[in-house]
């Protein structure tokens, strides 16, 4: 990794040998303080370690490029300029309790190449470091701060922004570390959604220094064949192994509060008949506390894939629902602004295929 990938508490060691760890510990802390905008606000501080500071170390990792807001004002959506230059997209939207949901990237682009996913259409240009990531939360923290928006709390964090975190867990994990020791979000709070890197996935399981985020999968399809044709860097017997991770999940991390969420994007014709649904809910029923969440499909520029009617989607449900699965359906945000799930790929006005660039 070159120098200016290095994370803030990389560069913070380098530049302040000598200091204490409570005094790197105050310098982090005064970023995720919504009323401090810039390090000379940060009276806590020694006045020199400052003026250091404010020569050498930006504020935020990434520039805010442009913002946009949907119609209905519960989704906005920023282009954000990385270190080098390169762009990503991050979306606040509003939950259920009326308050905000934070949908972030953890890579510019993807090499996972899902069919009907515009952000893999884009390729992968490179992944984000751990500032990129958490500062995602700081942008938001202060457009809420400064909006004159009512409800200014974030509850959750999703990583279903651009971008696979199973590729890029060591900066994910760091990026979650820190929410968790400066912000009052806890782990039940984040979820990482994984397209299902089986390695990394394992991986997680024994790593002592995973925090216990939730999990959800992008299943898309019970399916081997099916789901190659629509996940192409789906891994041979995929779907046995993932049975048995779910299980080995569930003995070692699973408790109450941690189920795995199975995501399935409904495409009209492709994975959404009632077959399908009898396929999925004999496969769900193999797995351990897992649940599904179905979402309807999001029109990407230069698909050929059409999203499935309201009855489809109700009776592929009602299928699982006979079958004793609990299934969800994921409310469909930011559409108008190219900010829902699958429509990140720098697109600002997105069903026109604009670019921002
Ligand atoms: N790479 C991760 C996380 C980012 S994608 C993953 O694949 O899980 C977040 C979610 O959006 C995934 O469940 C993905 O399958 C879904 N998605 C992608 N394209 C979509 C589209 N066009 N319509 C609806 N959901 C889509
Ligand atoms: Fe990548 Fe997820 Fe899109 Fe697949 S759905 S291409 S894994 S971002």
């Amino acid at each position: 990794m070159s120098e200016s990938l290095l994370t803030r508490a990389e560069r913070l060691q380098q530049m302040f040998p000598e200091e204490k760890p409570y005094r790197i510990k105050q310098v982090l802390t005064a970023l995720y303080n919504p009323v401090v905008s810039s390090w000379n606000d940060v009276t806590t501080l020694p006045a020199a370690m400052r003026q250091v500071l404010e020569q050498s170390m930006p504020w935020f990792s990434c520039t805010p490029v442009k913002t946009v807001s949907s119609v209905r004002g519960d989704t906005h959506k920023v282009v954000l300029q990385g270190i080098d230059g390169l762009l990503f997209e991050s979306v606040l939207m509003k939950n259920k309790r009326d308050q905000w949901t934070i949908c972030v990237s953890s890579q510019i682009g993807c090499n996972m190449g899902c069919t009907f996913c515009a952000t893999g259409a884009m390729g992968l240009k490179r992944s984000l470091n751990a500032d990129e990531i958490a500062d995602q939360y700081r942008f938001w923290q202060q457009f809420l701060h400064t909006s004159n928006i009512e409800s200014k709390r974030i509850s959750n964090v999703v990583f279903m922004g651009m971008g696979e975190p199973m590729v890029n867990v060591e900066q994910v994990k760091l990026a979650i570390t820190t929410w968790l020791t400066y912000t009052d979000l806890g782990p039940t709070k984040i979820t990482v959604s994984s397209v299902g890197v089986l390695p990394a996935l394992q991986k997680i399981l024994t790593d002592p220094t995973w925090p216990p985020v939730r999990i959800a999968i992008s299943l898309h399809s019970p399916d081997a064949e099916q789901r190659k044709q629509i996940v192409p860097t789906t891994a041979p017997n995929f779907h046995e192994k993932l049975i048995q991770w779910t299980h080995d999940y569930a003995r070692i991390l699973g408790n109450r509060r941690h189920h795995i969420t199975f995501e399935y994007t409904l495409i009209n014709g492709v994975n959404d008949s009632v077959a399908d649904a009898k396929v999925l809910g004999n496969f769900v029923r193999k797995t351990a506390s897992t649940k599904v969440n179905v979402i309807p499909l999001n029109f990407v520029t230069g698909k050929q894939y059409t999203a499935s009617t309201r009855e489809r989607i109700a009776q592929f449900k009602q299928v699982l629902l006979n079958m004793g699965i609990d299934v969800t359906e994921r409310k469909t945000m930011g559409d108008d602004i190219a900010a829902a799930c699958g429509q990140l790929a720098l697109s600002v006005k997105g069903l026109d295929g604009t670019t921002i660039l």
